[in-house]
């Protein structure tokens, strides 16, 4: 079976160059931790304050009586079925995330002696070397220069 290529359109060469910042930026097992930690609680905070701001606007789901009473968003006609739905979908989501957060508390409880963190940047250097720096650009030209260099390995 051929290995299939990787995807080259817009939205995936973003995701790649994304995947590989977060890499370059969080090369240890620590800096990973943090970010997704702070990740996941700026979701949550965000996500949760959206919530709470359309349940005592529109009412929850199972409160009809304050539908009734909703002030349209904008004045306007707001599809309120719409708006239901999105309320329902954000409970769903705060519910996964809060279900994250308690797996995601096991991962983050792990600390690696700084052996294995350094592992951790040597790879990350690998993985996703910065494209800027000059030692990289220097060798890209080198290897480009010549094509029948020993495996390095
Ligand atoms: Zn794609």
């Amino acid at each position: 079976m051929v290995p299939e290529e990787p995807c080259q359109c817009p939205d995936c060469q973003r995701f790649y160059r994304e995947h590989d910042r977060l890499i370059r930026e969080c090369p240890t097992l620590r800096h990973q931790q943090e970010l997704n930690w702070a990740a996941l609680q700026s979701f949550r905070t965000l996500s949760g304050r959206v919530l709470e701001d359309l349940q005592k606007q529109y009412g929850s789901q199972g409160n009809d009586a304050a539908n009734t009473e909703a002030t349209p968003v904008g004045g306007g006609e707001e599809p309120a079925d719409e708006i239901q739905q999105s309320i329902a979908d954000l409970e769903n989501i705060n519910a996964h995330l809060f279900s994250i957060e308690a797996l995601m508390e096991r991962i983050f409880d792990v600390k690696v002696p700084e052996a294995v963190e350094q592992k951790f940047r040597e790879l990350a250097g690998e993985l996703a070397p910065d494209p800027l720096n000059a030692d990289r650009l220097r060798l890209n030209r080198l290897l480009h220069q010549t094509p029948d260099l020993p495996d390095r390995s």
